[in-house]
């Protein structure tokens, strides 16, 4: 029985293991450790990992007996911008993986849903999927070049840590006046 429906993978490519060195014998283990560099859109609106950027994969798979275990760290430099002061924002992100892959007839096929588990093709293990999704969970949703960033002057757009202190705009109505020390931070 072949399955048809799964895309034909490329042992080459970055991010696909092959896995033919590795016994299926419960307990075997290998080492996988490799940079590659990052595919498009590997990341969120304001922060993500730029394309091509080296991405480092530690990993150990493991023989079980359903499949192979991916285990090990991912890591990998994000740039984007903060969402209050837009300036650039630029960490490592370093991410834990762990994902099961099961033989492509494995008795799993019984017991297990078909989206539940990651499935090997043949030898080969697309990391693709997985890689991505753990890399966008790990993403902050609202980047910030830190916690406590005061954000933007409402009146003039400028960084409140790029301007003096004692920055102020004349207001001609008083109302706004007030609503701007409202929304002023606390020095
Ligand atoms: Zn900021
Ligand atoms: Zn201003």
């Amino acid at each position: 029985m072949h399955d048809h429906s799964q895309t034909h993978l490329d042992p080459r490519a970055p991010l696909v293991l092959d896995t033919r060195d590795l016994p299926r014998r419960p307990g075997a283990m290998r080492t996988v450790e490799r940079a590659v560099p990052a595919s498009a859109d590997l990341g969120l609106e304001l922060i993500g990992v730029r394309q091509g950027a080296a991405i480092h994969l530690d990993l150990r798979l493991e023989s079980v007996s359903e499949g192979v275990l991916v285990s090990g760290t991912v890591t990998g430099p994000v740039e984007g911008e903060c969402g209050r002061c837009l300036r650039p924002v630029a960490d490592t992100l370093v991410i834990d993986i762990q994902e099961l892959y099961a033989y492509a007839h494995s008795t799993t096929d019984e017991t297990t849903d078909e989206d539940e588990v990651g499935r090997m093709q043949g030898d080969l293990i697309n990391l693709e999927p997985v890689l991505r999704d753990a890399v966008v969970l790990a993403l902050p949703n609202h980047p910030l070049c830190r916690q406590d960033c005061p954000g933007l002057c409402p009146d003039c757009g400028v960084p409140w840590d790029d301007l003096p202190v004692d920055h102020s705009h004349q207001q001609l109505d008083p109302r706004w006046s007030a609503l701007s020390q409202l929304t002023r931070p606390a020095e």
